[in-house]
């Protein structure tokens, strides 16, 4: 398979750096081939803005959108956004591994999804018509591929469980899952977490290790988060809202997943 790591931590010092350099190891062992975007060493521009569009007049106001998706269709984006583009084309596999910093990936990483993912390129794509909103949520450019977040979290295991005060993590990490990564047509797979990790050990990194490499070694036979497809039937058009029938019990995000 082909692998696409998109890492973001500041140092290379980090327990982050250490997991990222087993996880290299361990793909490429089992003969994947593996390519790394470490943001802050790519020294990544975080901010999408009229600079990422070569042919921009400057004198004209800037559309973050069309202004992309003009960029992406005449060849005239920034040159560091088509080559991740290029290298999420090649993937099989795309792994995003960083630290929850504010409940979320640190700002530099929310920049690759804002540069990278061009109007036309990730969204935007396909039929837009009264009946079909477009190739999205489980269809669109990254269909056949997989994704997967690996997280550290200072935070205690229970303080993410349902009725954790921080929320339950799969709530947390929705709006990745589902909004970043489902919405462009990858399957998403369950998150591995790590939680507390300021009381990593030496014992316990092996540990994580082993834990972590079962979840490599599985990547093509996990089974994805169940999401209803926006185009499968589960949702009224045009509302897209859940049919009545769907999940009547629920509602929020979990109410979005096939549990049948
Ligand atoms: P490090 O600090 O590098 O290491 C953690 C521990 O692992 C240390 O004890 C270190 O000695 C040990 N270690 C490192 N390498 C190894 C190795 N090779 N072998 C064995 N042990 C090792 N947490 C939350 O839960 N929720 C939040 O919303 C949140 N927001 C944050 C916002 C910011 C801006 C910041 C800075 C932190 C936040 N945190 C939050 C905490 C954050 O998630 C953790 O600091 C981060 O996950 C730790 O990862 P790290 O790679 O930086 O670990």
């Amino acid at each position: 398979m082909n692998i696409l790591i998109v890492y973001a931590h500041p140092e290379p010092q980090s327990l982050n750096h250490a997991l990222k350099v087993q996880m290299i190891d361990h793909l490429r062992a089992a003969g994947h081939s593996v390519q790394v975007s470490d943001l802050y060493e790519m020294d990544w521009k975080a901010v999408l803005d009229r600079h990422d569009m070569m042919s921009k007049d400057p004198s004209e106001p800037f559309d973050p959108s069309l202004d992309s998706k003009h960029a992406y269709e005449s060849g005239t984006q920034s040159i560091d956004i088509a080559k991740e583009q290029e290298k999420s084309l090649w993937a099989d596999h795309v792994i995003f591994q960083f630290p929850l910093w504010w409940f979320s990936m640190p700002a530099i990483m929310k920049g690759w999804f804002e540069r990278v993912y061009a109007y036309g390129f990730a969204y935007g794509y396909g039929e837009h018509s009264d009946t079909h909103w477009g190739d999205r949520y489980g269809e669109g450019r990254f269909s056949g591929k997989r994704a997967m977040l690996v997280v550290t979290a200072g935070g205690w295991e229970p303080h993410y469980s349902a009725r954790g005060v921080n929320g339950p993590i799969d709530d947390i990490l929705f709006p990745i899952h589902h909004g970043m990564l489902f919405y462009p047509g990858f399957q998403v797979l369950p998150p591995y977490v790590m939680y507390r990790v300021g009381k990593m050990d030496e014992a316990r990194f092996q540990q994580t290790c082993t834990e972590l490499f079962a979840r490599l070694d599985s990547l093509e036979t996990t089974d994805p988060i169940p999401y209803f497809t926006q185009n499968g039937g589960a949702y009224d058009i045009p509302s897209l809202t859940l049919k009545s029938d769907i999940n009547p019990q629920l509602s929020g995000f979990s109410a979005h997943m096939d549990e049948r």
